[in-house]
């Protein structure tokens, strides 16, 4: 039986606002068949389990060809992928905020404006867009998100008043917190008490916070450097306590669990620091995160949830080298910020005992944006995706159910802040723009760290015989610019009626100024 072409298949857009996607007949109707089977059998529609991690490498697990070889053993992923689906070519977007956003929503950055993290206090983040958790919570789904959130600090987009029923954990990002504490790092503000009262004095809340439901932000706790040492330990007693009070009820769930770690500066919690062969805190911080999983889902188990629940394992974006050696690993080219492949695949391992087929591996293309109609799928036959907007996510459930399922999604889109960078299709990449990182001088060079550069002929990659993209392969390969070209035509074509938000930088509307 051949394999399904992606080049040679043609996809079916079934609404003018929804991502044109693969329909694969026999897949579809084996999907359908084992969710109803599984509906019928549990009496209620599956939890899910968001596993979030921050600028976790794609290679850093040992089922991904990292772990021992990296100094950081990862039994508990590697355990968790052979129970599972282990995706190859998952994709997150170039940085934290513009990824989470895009799960959380199942729209490209261009669309919900996140396009780069608001930091110490920046305007701008998810309100106004429906989220993940405002659908699964019309489904009658309870809805629990702990951890980092940073799709933004203002009341309205915090996630109490965007879909969370409860939320626990910190509103920016791990650096944000602790940066200016450390003399390492920021000599000039700890040794200088107006420098640091100046900091103290932005606008952005130095501590971690609980919140309900449309309710305000309540501080629990300032982060500094020892409690921060302790935030994914106590994230992870938190998110435990949800799972076991979840046990027996009616209702199904989201879990949307979003470490701290590794995102830096890493400060792993004492009873890892130099559990690693590596010795590294970056590399403690991985094995304390293996932990982690391996006590989430040791509750499930423990409270009959496992059966009932469909992980999703994942990281935000690839390695921050900017900051190395606090930093991930990656096969790929580049890092984050970029839209070389180093910055954006990332690891995806799916899990669900019984539904999703144990010891699988796929390249078929996934993005952050399939994940809400995803799920919206498994969660409910007449769940509505929103009408009035575009969601360029597509629904992956028949592909994840199926045993050597094939991908629903065509193209991989590549956002480079508010700049179109590149299509992929099968194998092939096409890049229109990038960042250069050729950088010459720089101490610590990154996806961040280089200039703009628009190609003046597109550059081709063949990502099996030259995942570094390093080999521009276009002028042998010209009988693929037309197929590219059309993919590229068509996605910009979508902006028209449906046009982009900007809610980031200094063009985007401020609300502290109106
Ligand atoms: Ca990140």
């Amino acid at each position: 039986m051949p394999r399904f072409d992606p080049f040679a298949g043609r996809t079916v857009r079934v609404a003018e606002n929804l991502e044109p996607s693969f329909v694969h007949d026999e897949q579809v109707a084996l999907a359908r068949r084992k969710l109803a089977e599984f509906v019928a059998r549990r009496g209620k529609r599956p939890n899910f389990l968001i596993f979030l991690m921050d600028d976790v490498g794609w290679g850093d697990f040992g089922c991904y060809g990292g772990g021992v070889a990296v100094g950081a053993p990862t039994p508990g992923f590697d355990r968790l992928a052979a129970q599972g689906l282990r995706l190859t070519s998952c994709y997150s977007e170039p940085t934290c905020s513009p990824s989470r956003a895009t799960m959380l929503t199942g729209r490209v950055p261009h669309r919900h404006g996140l396009h780069r993290p608001p930091m110490y206090g920046e305007p701008g983040g998810l309100s106004g867009e429906v989220t993940l958790a405002q659908l699964l919570s019309s489904a009658g789904y309870v809805t629990q998100a702990v951890g980092k959130w940073h799709v933004g600090e203002n009341a309205a987009s915090q996630p109490q008043n965007v879909g969370f029923d409860d939320f626990y954990g910190f509103l920016s990002v791990s650096d944000m917190y602790t940066e200016w504490r450390d003399p390492h790092y920021f000599p000039e503000v700890v040794y200088s008490e107006a420098r640091t009262e100046w900091i103290k004095n932005m606008p952005f809340n130095r501590c971690f916070v609980h919140a309900k439901k449309g309710g305000e932000a309540v501080n629990v706790e300032e982060v500094t450097i020892p409690v921060l040492s302790l935030l994914d330990d106590k994230w992870c007693a938190y998110s435990s306590d949800f799972i076991r009070a979840r046990a027996g009820r009616k209702e199904p769930w989201l879990l949307y669990h979003c470490t701290r770690g590794a995102h830096f500066d890493n400060y792993p919690h004492e009873k890892f620091l130099a559990s690693s062969p590596a010795k590294h805190p970056y590399k403690d911080t991985l094995i304390e995160l293996d932990d982690i999983i391996s006590r989430l889902t040791a509750v499930l188990r423990e409270t009959g949830q496992a059966e009932d629940t469909l992980i999703f394992i994942s990281s935000d974006n690839g390695p921050h080298m900017e900051t190395w050696p606090d930093a991930a690993f990656t096969p790929f080219r580049c890092s984050k910020g970029s839209t070389w492949e180093g910055g954006v695949r990332v690891p995806g391992i799916l899990v669900w005992p019984g539904m999703i087929e144990a010891g699988q591996a796929s390249d078929g293309i996934m993005n952050f944006s399939d994940i809400l109609p995803t799920l919206a799928a498994l969660a409910g036959d007449g769940l509505q995706l929103p009408t009035d907007r575009y969601i360029d996510g597509v629904d992956q459930s028949s592909f994840l159910l199926a045993p050597g399922g094939d991908s629903n999604r065509k193209y991989h889109y590549y956002w480079l802040m508010q700049h179109f960078s590149a299509l992929r299709c099968g194998e092939y990449k096409m890049m229109l723009r990038s960042t250069s990182d050729d950088e010459a001088g720089a101490w610590a060079p990154g996806g961040f760290t280089g200039v703009l550069q628009e190609h003046a002929y597109a550059k081709l990659y063949n990502l099996y015989l030259d995942p570094k993209e390093s080999h521009n392969y276009m002028t042998r390969k010209l009988a693929y610019m037309e197929a590219f070209q059309l993919g590229i035509r068509s996605h910009l074509a979508t902006f028209k009626k449906y046009p982009p938000k900007k809610v980031m930088g200094l063009a985007a509307a401020d609300p502290r100024q109106t």
